[in-house]
């Protein structure tokens, strides 16, 4: 590859991220496990430390024996509130007041920016699993928009989006391709379900010709698809899909419960606990009830609330969708990456309709903010890999058509 032409997008918002410090609610050194790559691990070990924060460092953070990846070769713990152990009185590293910002681990370095690589193309953007990120987003009602940047030295990790076997003249593309995927995910003369829709339609399209060798079968895509990006002409087509939402909420309500018996974090926990709680859920023999019309009425207010600010779910989902790359996000089947981006977008809808911790209580901006949170943490994992089981369970049941991913979204 030649360096010289590489080039960097990145949201509009990316310039003007600052962590909020001592002013955040939700600090990301709380409430979830950091992964110490084996790398950052040799170099904590190893660089000179008071006899306190060497001991702290013994006990502090530990090897993950089962680890099958660098990347989980070690882990910060948590003490019993849940916060890291490196802390101070003052909620502040006692490792980087010590050793230096270049000795914390990567994520501790990197978060809330993150990079991703796909031939010289290289994508910068925020997770927003930041608070001060969620706020960026929510600051933007004209939508995101994606900007060239200069490359500035070192400042990130960029991981390189994989190129399945036989799909290079589809990557070949990849800039194109995203840019009519987003500008389908941007096209206001639709519902944002209506959008996400159409581009189902335009990824289950890509995926057919995914292996292709002829770059006139990907132009055709492109001239095709590009008519999804303005106007509402196809708005008949989108409206025959089925909704039903009831099996949206037990579909999300399965997903959740499961989250909640496999996280570690005693904070999710806690989340998903009092939010599955607030619905009357339970596990009966081998199945669940639950009160759907708290539900409901929970979204009703939901509506009422976003009124006039909807724009905050496309730009979470849009800023995802450019983070990642997807559809071309590496899945050996772009269907599966669209069945993913399904799931993560049905799981928000559901969470942020529960965001209330009672059906009773006062939605309000921060517990938005707290369950765009909590969602964007479960989304960094999923992306990779915890919800492809979900992804594979859909295809054993059967259920991965566009009209069950309707039926996900529709709710
Ligand atoms: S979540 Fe974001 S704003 Fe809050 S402490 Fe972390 S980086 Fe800073």
């Amino acid at each position: 590859m030649n360096d010289a032409k590489e080039y960097i997008l990145q949201p509009d918002y990316f310039s003007e991220f600052h962590c909020l410090a001592s002013g955040c609610h939700n600090d990301c050194c709380h409430g979830w496990r950091i992964n110490v790559p084996r790398p950052c691990y040799m170099k904590i070990r190893s660089t000179r430390k008071s006899p306190e924060l060497e001991e702290l460092v013994s006990k502090g953070i530990r090897r993950n024996k089962k680890a099958n990846s660098s990347t989980f070769f070690a882990g910060i713990q948590l003490d019993e509130k849940g916060d890291c152990v490196f802390l101070n009185e003052e909620r502040m590293c006692r490792l980087q007041i010590e050793c230096g910002p270049g000795v914390l681990p990567y994520i501790c370095q990197d978060f809330p920016r993150r990079a991703f690589r796909s031939g010289n193309l290289i994508l910068l953007s925020c997770t927003p699993a930041c608070e001060e990120v969620v706020n960026l987003l929510w600051a933007r009602p004209d939508g995101l928009e994606f900007l060239a940047a200069p490359r500035e030295k070192g400042i990130l990790r960029i991981s390189r989006l994989r190129t399945p076997e036989g799909s290079q003249t589809l990557y070949s593309h990849f800039e194109e391709i995203q840019w009519v995927c987003i500008s389908i995910l941007q096209n206001r003369s639709y519902t944002l379900d209506e959008r996400m829709i159409l581009l189902g339609i335009a990824v289950r399209a890509l995926a057919k010709i995914q292996s292709t060798t002829e770059d006139a079968a990907v132009q055709d895509w492109l001239t095709r698809y590009t008519a999804l990006t303005e106007g509402s002409g196809f708005k008949a087509a989108v409206e025959k899909l089925p909704s039903n939402p009831l099996m949206f909420l037990a579909n999300n309500l399965e997903t959740l419960f499961e989250l909640l018996i496999t996280t570690s974090s005693p904070d999710m926990k806690e989340y998903l606990k009092t939010r599955l709680d607030s619905l009357g859920l339970k596990l009966e023999a081998d199945h669940f009830t639950y009160q759907p019309d708290a539900y409901f009425e929970q979204k009703e207010r939901l509506n009422a609330f976003l009124h006039g600010q909807e724009y905050l779910m496309e730009n979470i989902i849009v800023n995802e969708v450019f983070a990642h790359g997807i559809p071309l996000n590496g899945k050996d089947n772009l269907w599966d990456a669209y069945m993913l981006l399904c799931i993560l977008y049905s799981l928000l809808k559901a969470l942020l309709t529960m965001s209330a911790d009672s059906p009773k209580s006062v939605l309000s901006r921060e517990k938005l903010v707290e369950g765009v949170i909590l969602w964007a943490r479960i989304s960094l994992h999923a992306i990779d890999n915890r919800m492809d089981g979900f992804v594979k369970r859909m295809h054993e049941n059967e259920s991965d058509t566009l009209a069950h991913m309707a039926i996900l979204i529709n709710g």
